[in-house]
């Protein structure tokens, strides 16, 4: 193959997936001169599984990436087709966004702000190798025998690395959908040093809403007083698409159950380690015997287009047994599946090897972002390329990266999870995973990240003045809502609400706080005009939550005081006395940033940490 220099720029993004998109744009609108390669300009932010944008905890992190100057929020508000608030019957802590999106017009949507981005490139050609000299990154090579020069490398290569496609006996190399995979570049990513692991993932079938009959199912209609994902989106659409509840029966397990020596899931032939919250069909009905239905959504994916994704019923089981046990479903019953549901294997880093700026430990130069660092989901895909596109320029600029810890956001609990503790199966966010979930809420992403990403360059001034804006917003209505009241001034509010006459002044935060919403307090006593519906819905969590915040407030404290002791690069743990060895080695490997990360390090007891805190002050 003809060698031959393709370009000279000062960033290369290996990808166009949800990491690639945001790791590209972050580069290019700070400035840095970025060329972003693909397989396939068709697979651009392409929607390989679910047709939905958030969903919990996802929905939190879409807005902290659209809080630090991210596309992805916007984007979505953009495609959206319907949209819900999910856990709206529990607390403001774990109630996210979920979108259903337009497949097709979220990439269309997507490509076309990629190529309106100044500082950008966009190429069709595969990476083969990524070069470098002396431990740094200088560029790579495409599969046509181009070169391209550059000082940061953001590798965000998805589900395509060694990409196999299973079902039943049919077995392909194959990207998903049908594009082609990537079968080169693993093998350089070795050669650097990478510990490359096999995940797998899977995704149902398309079947062709026409041979649908919806009639039978039960509708689930989109909500229309909710907030977008993005601040800079002025509300949701009126007018939305429904989905529908149908559920699996006893038919249909009695078919996989019969047909399950030939699923490669449980004949081994699938060896990726696949994602224990996204699990197959088989996998439930096999895990959970005892249940008689497993509940199914009929998602559209688009507005022009027949296809309806039956999410809940991945499967990589043969296609004549997908055909016979999606017809055993109601409404389904003699429906035409258009595309067939798969496994998909592919080739993943291990997560430990990079720091929390998302660059690799043994190359200065490169990141990585999204799938390939072992995480599964658009959202948490999105969220680390904008990191890691975001670190590559401040790298570039000679500026500090961007480390954001586990109480500025979602996006600080993933990051950490990854680099600290690793993930041994496809990760995917939870609220669970969040210690510090009521400050951590989807309304207030801005007022925690936006000068963070202010700070970094990649918020816009526009974005920035509608923060401020906010604020200000805020700032008034929280002095509002501590204003004291007389007791007459809200008796007939109390009384409405079964209470007794106060005997001392009341705040519209005391009255929030026994129950009452301060939609009603201000249509009684006023005073709130001019305020935004958002900045009040804040400023009323914040008064209802006021006692948690504070416990959260203090715990955070607490762990900053951790975070803050910070530990020297080049500490010799092995050689440290007092450590146990396990502690040592998971040090030695992983060379956590500080103390409160080597705390979090499993397998480093709090006595390990006593041990370094001693080691520190001598
Ligand atoms: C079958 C399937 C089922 C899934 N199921 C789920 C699920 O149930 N739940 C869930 O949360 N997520 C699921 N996902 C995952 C979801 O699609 C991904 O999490 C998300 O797309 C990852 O985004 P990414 O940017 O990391 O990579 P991708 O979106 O995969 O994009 C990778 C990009 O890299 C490019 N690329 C790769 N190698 C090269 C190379 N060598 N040279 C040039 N370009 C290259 C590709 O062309 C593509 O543009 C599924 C994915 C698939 C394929």
């Amino acid at each position: 193959m003809n060698e031959y220099v393709e370009g000279n720029y000062q960033a290369v993004v290996i990808g166009a997936g949800h990491a690639g998109c945001e790791a590209a744009l972050a580069l290019a609108r700070t400035g840095i001169n970025t060329a972003m390669l693909t397989l396939n300009l068709d697979s651009i932010a392409f929607m390989a599984c679910n047709p939905s944008i958030g969903g919990t905890a996802k929905g939190q992190i879409v807005r902290e990436i659209d809080a630090l100057g991210g596309e992805m929020g916007v984007n979505a508000d953009k495609a959206l087709l319907q949209i819900r608030v999910l856990n709206r019957g529990k607390g403001a802590a774990v109630q996210s966004l979920r979108g259903q999106e337009d497949k097709n017009r979220y990439h269309a949507l997507m490509k076309q702000t990629l190529e309106n981005t100044p500082n950008l490139k966009i190429l069709q050609a595969e990476v083969t190798d990524i070069l470098t000299e002396n431990d740094k990154v200088i560029g790579v090579k495409t599969a046509f025998g181009g070169v391209i020069y550059c000082e940061a490398v953001v590798v965000a290569t998805g589900v395509y690395l060694n990409g196999s496609v299973i079902a039943g006996e049919w077995k392909r190399s194959s990207g998903p959908n049908g594009f082609q995979p990537a079968n080169e570049l693993t093998a350089s990513l070795i050669k650097l040093g990478f510990n490359v692991k096999r995940f797998k993932t899977g995704t149902p079938a398309r079947v062709s809403a026409k041979s649908i009959d919806f009639s039978v199912l039960e509708k689930q209609d989109g909500e229309t007083d909710v907030f977008p994902f993005s601040f800079l989106s002025d509300g949701v659409p009126q007018k939305q698409r429904p989905c529908y509840l149908t559920y699996t029966n006893e038919k249909t397990h009695e078919i996989i159950r019969a047909n399950l020596h030939r699923s490669p899931l449980y004949a081994g032939v699938i060896h990726g380690i696949g994602p224990r919250y996204c699990p197959s069909i088989e996998d439930k009905v096999v895990r959970f015997a005892d249940k008689e239905r497993h509940q199914l959504f009929l998602e559209p994916e688009g507005d022009n287009t027949e296809e309806i994704y039956v999410q809940g019923m991945s499967t990589s089981l043969p296609q004549d047994v997908q055909k016979q046990m999606y017809r055993t479903i109601k409404g389904l019953e003699h429906c035409e599946i258009m595309r067939y549901a798969y496994a998909i294997e592919y080739d993943c880093i291990d997560s430990l090897d990079l720091y929390p700026s998302l660059e690799f430990k043994k190359v200065s130069g490169i990141f990585t972002a999204g799938q390939i660092n072992g995480t599964s989901g658009y959202e948490e895909a999105a969220g680390q390329g904008l990191i890691a596109g975001l670190n590559a320029s401040l790298k570039i600029r000679g500026e500090e990266p961007l480390i954001l810890r586990r109480n500025d956001g979602y996006l600080g609990v993933l990051i950490d999870d990854l680099v600290t503790k690793g993930t041994n199966e496809p990760y995917r966010m939870m609220t669970s995973r969040a210690e510090y979930r009521i400050t951590l809420r989807e309304d207030n992403t801005d007022l925690r990240l936006t000068p963070l990403g202010r700070k970094a360059g990649l918020v816009s001034d526009y974005r920035y003045e509608r923060y401020l804006k906010r604020k200000a917003e805020l700032e008034k209505a929280t002095v509002l809502i501590e204003k004291l009241y007389k007791p007459k001034e809200v008796l007939s509010l109390l009384t409405e609400h079964g209470f007794d006459k106060p005997n001392a002044a009341l705040s519209a935060g005391d009255l929030i706080r026994r129950g009452i919403s301060l939609k009603e307090i201000a249509e009684k006593t006023g005073g709130f005009e001019g305020i935004s519906d958002d900045v009040l819905y804040t400023a009323e969590l914040n008064a209802k939550y006021d006692g948690y915040i504070k416990k959260e407030d203090e715990q955070i404290d607490r762990f900053k005081k951790l975070e803050d002791k910070v530990l020297p690069p080049d500490i010799d743990y092995l050689s440290i006395n007092g450590l146990r060895l396990e502690a040592r080695q998971k040090l030695d490997k992983i060379r956590p940033q500080n103390l409160g990360q080597a705390g979090r390090i499993s397998g480093v007891s709090p006595a390990d940490i006593t041990v370094l805190m001693v080691y520190l002050k001598k």
